[in-house]
C-alpha cells in the first residue's frame, strides 16, 4: 500500500489537470503536500498524438509538478460515462490512493467527458468509503471535494482562490510537456481564444483575472459546496478598498 495523498486530481484527460488546478499541485508539493493525478482516459480519442505519446508527455508533467503519483484509469475517451462499472474503477484506485482532498472539474463544460468526470469522482468519492463495496481495498472516502472553476465560459464566483504567482511559471512549464497537444495553438479544450494569443499567454490572462480578485499575480479559482471557515472576523484577508 502507498503512503496516503493529500490531494488528488481526478481529471478526464492527460494535461487537464494542469491546465486546471496545476498551480495548486506545484503549490501543495512544495508545501510537503503529498499530491497526485488520476487521469480517467488516456485522451486516446485527441485529434493529435498517440497514446504512447501522451503517456510521455503526462509522466514529463508529473514531474515538472512534484506529483507523488500518476495514474491512468483507462476509462473510454469521448465516451466517459458515470455509470456502476467506471464509478468501481475510480472508487478503486481511490481507495488505492487513499487522498484527504479531490479535485474534479466543474460540472458544466464544453465537452462531456468533462461533465461526467466532476459526477463520477463525486460518486467514487463517495462509494469508496462504503465497506461492502465489491471493490478491491479498505474503505476510504475523501474528506473534501473541490471543482477548478478556470476557463469557464459562464464563470461561477469561486469560493477561493489560490496564489500560483509563484508557481505561475512552472505550470507553464508543465503544460510545456504537451508539444502534441499544444503546439501553435490559441485554445485548446475550455481555454477559449483571446484573438490569436498565443494559448499559453490566454491562461496566464486568464489566471491573473482570478488573481486580481485577491490582488496577487495570478490564482486559480475553485469552488465547494460547503462554507469556507475564517478563524476570526479580525484575520480576514483581501481588501474591500
Ligand atoms: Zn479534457
Amino acid at each position: 500500500m502507498i503512503e496516503p495523498l493529500d490531494v488528488l486530481a481526478v481529471m478526464a484527460h492527460p494535461d487537464d489537470a494542469e491546465i486546471l488546478c496545476g498551480g495548486a499541485l506545484i503549490k501543495s508539493a512544495k508545501a510537503g503536500e503529498r499530491t497526485g493525478v488520476l487521469d480517467l482516459t488516456a485522451g486516446e480519442a485527441g485529434s493529435s498524438g498517440t497514446i504512447a505519446t501522451r503517456a510521455r508527455e503526462a509522466e514529463c508533467a508529473a514531474g515538472v509538478m512534484g506529483l507523488a503519483d500518476r495514474r491512468c484509469a483507462g476509462l473510454e475517451d469521448s465516451g466517459l460515462t458515470n455509470d456502476r462499472e467506471s464509478r468501481l474503477v475510480v472508487a478503486g484506485l481511490i481507495r488505492a490512493l487513499r487522498p484527504r482532498v479531490v479535485v474534479t472539474h466543474w460540472t458544466e463544460g464544453r465537452h462531456p467527458d468533462h461533465r461526467e468526470a466532476a459526477r463520477l469522482a463525486r460518486d467514487a468519492s463517495f462509494l469508496a468509503g462504503l465497506l461492502k463495496l465489491p471493490v478491491a481495498g479498505a474503505p476510504h472516502r475523501p474528506e473534501k471535494l473541490v471543482y477548478a472553476l478556470s476557463f469557464l465560459e459562464n464563470p461561477v464566483k469561486p469560493t477561493f482562490v489560490v496564489d500560483i504567482t509563484g508557481e505561475m511559471d512552472r505550470k507553464i512549464d508543465a503544460l510545456s510537456c504537451y508539444d502534441s497537444q499544444f503546439q501553435g495553438k490559441t485554445g485548446m479544450g475550455e481555454v477559449f481564444p483571446g484573438g490569436d494569443r498565443p494559448l499559453f499567454e490566454q491562461i496566464r490572462n486568464v489566471h491573473g483575472s482570478y488573481g486580481a480578485l485577491i490582488r496577487c499575480g495570478y490564482a486559480e479559482p475553485y469552488w465547494t459546496k460547503e462554507t469556507v471557515e475564517a478563524p476570526t472576523l479580525g484575520t480576514l484577508s483581501v481588501r474591500s478598498f
